[in-house]
């Protein structure tokens, strides 16, 4: 029996991973050995005693006696905190879903490939940190490291059994987010809820708006590199909205290999699960005379700074990852607090990536992961300070405290 664990099991990607798990045959095909979530501890046990996981971790130690509550007299253990998450990942598992959202999916991570497990990787924020120290993991402990992210998971299927040589460029598509017909001079005074109106996809809170901003894009085109080893001049980024093609790999005889379907990450989610096989899953499937057109155009670079600061850090290389991810998180919880506006995110990464190349040896070959977690705590000193500037420039009262 295939055992299994799912990290950040009660998000959009964990639930979806969840309902794949169950759909395949649930407890009676899987051992579940580590299920994890957030603040969410009555669906995590839930979810839980669903599959009959060995432990249940929440990341919020305040959710600790709620999450032993839940699970009392199911001989489920339970723990709480991001050590115990940690710890969560040390339990071999044949199949580990790293689905946290931000940079506390890095740890985990790591140590589910020091178990030389296959890890589904969603949590994009691992690779863009710490792609190096990830890919050396992975080649040092014999395990396998198998994309989710929707472009990567369709990048991967062109790729198979071709030669990532004859790869003359790889061809990103975004949808372009909740904002993308508005008016430039627009944006900076756009909303919360205004940007996680997205037109495609359903996916969590922070990925949406990273969206919007194309962040997530930008994280998307460094972690292509890290995947698949290109150099970055090879990566393009094209705007689809109707998000039917998930990307592209166009090759030196000029085919392009186009992966389309549904917006639905159970789609690759699915393929991450059953690889090297497919199975049935069940996404919509494309009427494609009902669609009957795509359409494509070139991202405004105006619009959208983050592709543009992707370019640097992927140019400086070394830690500037870490901190390009991490200032991007912290603008975004200001963002989210209403203590800064929508484009005064990209100008917080910005400034910091700026500061930190001076403070700090961002070039540095080395890459263990103090040196990762020392860039990535800097950061996120700097980017709150330049965040509390910029609202107090702007005499902004946040809503909560970011
Ligand atoms: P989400 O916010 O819906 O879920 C995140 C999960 O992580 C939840 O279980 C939450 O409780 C948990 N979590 C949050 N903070 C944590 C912390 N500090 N420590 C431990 N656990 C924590 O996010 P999501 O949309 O499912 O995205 C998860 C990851 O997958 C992200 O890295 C995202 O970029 C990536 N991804 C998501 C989608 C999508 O469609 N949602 C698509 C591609 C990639
Ligand atoms: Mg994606």
């Amino acid at each position: 029996m295939r055992s299994i664990s799912i990290f950040g099991a009660t998000g959009s990607i964990g639930e979806s991973t969840f309902e794949l798990i169950i759909r395949a045959g649930g407890a009676e095909a899987f051992r579940t050995v580590a299920l994890t979530g957030g603040q969410n501890v009555v669906r995590l046990a839930e979810m839980a005693r669903i599959l009959r996981a060995e432990v249940a971790v929440c990341a919020d130690p305040r959710g600790l006696p709620a999450l032993r509550e839940a699970l009392a007299g199911s001989g489920i253990e339970v723990a709480a905190g991001a050590e115990a998450i940690a710890e969560a990942a040390d339990r071999p598992a044949d199949w580990v879903m790293s689905a946290i959202v931000g940079a506390a999916g890095l740890v985990p991570g790591l140590r589910a490939l020091r178990h030389g497990k296959t890890l589904a990787l969603a949590n994009k924020e691992s690779l863009v940190t710490a792609g190096p120290l990830l890919m050396a993991e992975a080649a040092r402990h014999g395990a396998r490291i198998l994309p989710v992210d929707s472009e990567h998971s369709a990048i991967f299927q062109g790729l198979v059994g071709e030669d990532i040589a004859a790869v003359e460029r790889i061809i990103l598509t975004a949808s372009g987010g909740a904002l993308r017909d508005w008016p430039l001079e627009a944006l900076a005074n756009a909303t919360v809820t205004e940007a996680l109106a997205h037109p495609n996809w359903a996916m969590g809170q922070r990925i949406t708006i990273d969206s919007a901003s194309m962040f997530n894009k930008a994280l998307e085109v460094i972690e292509t590199r890290e995947y698949f080893g290109i150099s970055p001049d090879q990566i393009e980024v094209i705007i689809h909205p109707e998000s039917l093609i998930h990307s592209m790999v166009g090759f030196r005889d000029g085919a392009i290999m186009a992966h389309m379907g549904a917006p639905d990450m159970r789609h690759s989610i699915g393929y991450a699960l059953n690889w090297p096989e497919r199975l049935d899953i069940p996404v919509a499937r494309l009427d494609l005379a009902q669609i009957a057109t795509l359409s494509f155009r070139a991202p405004d670079m105006a619009r959208y700074p983050a592709l543009r600061l992707c370019r640097d850090v992927m140019r400086t290389r070394g830690l500037a990852g870490a901190a390009f991810n991490a200032a991007k998180e912290v603008a975004l919880d200001h963002f989210l607090a209403g203590g800064i506006g929508f484009m005064d995110m990209a100008g917080v990464v910005e400034d910091t990536l700026a500061r930190l190349l001076s403070d700090l040896c961002l070039e540095s070959d080395v890459m263990t992961l103090e040196e990762i977690q020392g860039a990535d705590h800097l950061a996120r000193i700097r980017a709150g300070e330049f965040a509390v500037a910029c609202r107090i420039s702007q005499g902004r009262t946040p809503r909560i405290d970011a």
